[in-house]
């Protein structure tokens, strides 16, 4: 999965009129070439809460220490490096051009009540902001972006960009 905050010089304000993203649910995030999801230790809290484990099993048996830093574990599977909390799950959709409904597996979060805050404010990260090439590159595999969804205004953008903690409405919430 490629999910690395980075600490980058300020951005160059290219988003004026603000941006639109609508989360498919795809799960692309949270797989592809090996990455991090940052996790901090409040958060490492909340999820043991959730999954009703102390802090010590979170951490053996979901988390890895990373240069200081504590990210969630990944999964090798089929050439890609899924989070380590990706499920893939049968389902079913209405397909428009068969006329007929079609099997597909779903991927799902298992923890998406307490996703990480990396996860929340994706795709509003700072180093996706820095220029409209760092964009497009960042969300080339996210279907949520660049199409007409949810609009964000800089407000709303730089509030995501600069959260400390879980935001109240994420751009991945469906709502
Ligand atoms: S915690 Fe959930 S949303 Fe975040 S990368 Fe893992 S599966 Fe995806
Ligand atoms: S953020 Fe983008 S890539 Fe991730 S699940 Fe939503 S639409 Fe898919």
């Amino acid at each position: 999965m490629k999910l690395d905050v980075l600490n980058q010089p300020n951005d160059k304000l290219w988003y004026t009129d603000g941006l639109d993203f609508t989360c498919t649910q795809c799960g692309n995030c949270c797989t592809g070439g090996p990455g991090f999801v940052w996790i901090s230790e409040v958060e490492i809290q909340r999820l043991a809460e959730h999954l009703q484990l102390s802090v010590e099993q979170v951490l053996k048996k979901y988390c890895r220490r990373v240069s200081g830093r504590i990210s969630l574990k990944e999964r090798f599977n089929q050439g890609n490096y899924d989070c380590v909390f990706l499920k893939e799950i049968p389902a079913t959709r209405y397909d428009e051009r068969a006329g007929r409904q079609v099997q597909y597996t779903k991927r799902i979060c298992e923890i998406y009540n307490v996703r990480p805050l990396q996860c929340r404010t994706w795709p509003f990260w700072k180093e996706n902001l820095q220029s409209p090439a760092e964009w497009k590159h960042a969300t080339r595999n996210c279907p949520g972006s660049n199409r007409p969804g949810r609009h964000f205004s800089v407000k709303q953008i730089h509030d995501l960009r600069d959260a400390p903690d879980w935001p109240e409405n994420p751009p991945s919430s469906e709502t």
